[in-house]
């Protein structure tokens, strides 16, 4: 399943408490199994960060969860409603659920930052024709964190290949494994911390 970006939006605000709360609603589209899923991996935020996520009352700006075609998100608080999509077949997984909303967080692609030429290379000759732009590097904010290839934020090296070749190489030790997380990194939690919780 590929996995896409939006564009760029603001923060999402701390509340009376301290804490913040960000507004979802889940589409009744998922089944009982796959809501949980859902809710869990969302658990998993509370439990490590200053981070919650709430069922929306009626509250302006929210987050709506909903299966259209494939896993996609914005990248922050975009005003108003916002979708972020989990396909049911082939999103529904904790690590795709963290990294769809690491997005909505404000969080972009860890080989997307502005540091990655130290750490990885692209291959955009095997990359699939106008595909290249998800390889882009970005203005990031990396929130004095180091580069992780563990993030639930790193592609694996055949993303959106064309040839079965790999498109990101990492360097200078290439057989390092690169976007195989099954949960958020310690670094993927510290970089939450730093942007919303210090
Ligand atoms: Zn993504």
């Amino acid at each position: 399943m590929q996995i896409h970006v939006l564009l760029a939006g603001a923060k999402w605000p701390s509340g009376r408490d301290g804490k913040i709360n960000v507004p979802y609603v889940i589409s009744r589209q998922y089944a009982f199994s796959e809501r949980r899923v859902i809710e869990l991996a969302l658990d998993s935020f509370q439990n490590s960060t200053c981070v919650q996520f709430v069922p929306r009352t009626d509250e302006e700006d929210y987050i709506h969860v909903l299966s259209d075609q494939g896993c996609y998100s914005s990248v922050g608080r975009r005003g108003g409603r916002q979708v972020l999509s989990l396909e049911r077949n082939g999103c529904v997984f904790p690590h795709i659920v963290q990294h769809e909303f690491l997005h909505a967080l404000g969080f972009h692609h860890e080989q997307t930052r502005s540091d990655r030429d130290d750490h990885v290379r692209i291959l955009l000759q095997n990359v699939i024709p106008g595909q290249e732009h998800n390889f882009d590097k970005v203005n990031t904010n990396n929130l004095n964190t180091p580069y992780d290839y563990n993030s639930v934020m790193h592609y694996s090296r055949f993303a959106f290949s064309k040839n079965r070749e790999p498109t990101i190489l990492p360097i200078p030790d290439n057989n390092v494994p690169i976007g195989r997380a099954t949960e958020m990194s310690r670094n993927d939690i510290l970089r939450v911390n730093r942007l919303y919780c210090s």
